[in-house]
């Protein structure tokens, strides 16, 4: 595409946070919403989004303005991560609205900066994913068509992945003739 940067965009919830770091790192600037869904907001009680953290103190501050200093680290799927929490839950007023438990905690990833990152480009960007549905779904839709309403024809991943590709190729040989044409098309080719 001759770009020097990139944005990439996908559906919410599409992401590993490995993977968002691993794009960082190419110089890839990934978009995507992360999944709406929490166990905690679901009971009625606090969840994680209101808690604030503090980078200067590696501490969050809590719904009820206390500071939860980091506790400890452990290792889940080869990721480490960082446990919170604050000494003040057994007298705090707001417990029942927090945690089942004598103490809440606040689990959070090493590299959490790249997702909350994430979420900042993503509140200053609020067309992203509307132009992403438009610019792509549509795509996928007329794929579908033409495959019509079956299954692959191979088998197995690297197989399914050529079958893929040469739609996903016809499909831009199509787009392009039609933007066009053929004979530019024949001569950019060529050149
Ligand atoms: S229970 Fe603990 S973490 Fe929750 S609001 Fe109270 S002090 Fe803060």
């Amino acid at each position: 595409m001759d770009q020097d940067t990139l944005i990439a965009l996908a559906d919410r919830g599409y992401y590993k946070g490995e993977e968002l770091r691993a794009c960082e790192q190419a110089g890839i600037t990934p978009l995507v919403p992360q999944p709406l869904t929490s166990n905690s907001k679901a009971k009625g009680r606090f969840d994680k989004r209101d808690f604030r953290y503090e980078a200067d103190h590696d501490a969050y501050q809590c719904p009820a303005g206390e500071r939860a200093p980091r506790r400890m680290s452990t290792i889940e799927d080869g990721m480490t991560i960082h446990v919170y929490g604050s000494s003040a839950c057994p007298a705090c007023p707001l417990r029942s609205q927090c945690t089942t438990e004598r103490y809440r905690r606040i689990r959070r990833w090493e590299h959490e900066s790249t997702l909350e990152s994430l979420q900042s480009r993503l509140d200053e960007r609020p067309e992203a994913m509307r132009v992403r549905r438009q610019t792509v779904e549509h795509t996928f839709g007329t794929l579908k068509a033409w495959m019509g309403a079956t299954h692959f024809l191979m088998r197995t991943l690297p197989k399914v992945a050529t079958e893929m590709s040469l739609h996903v190729l016809a499909y831009n040989m199509k787009r392009v003739m039609k933007i066009i044409g053929v004979r530019p098309l024949m001569q950019a080719i060529m050149a």
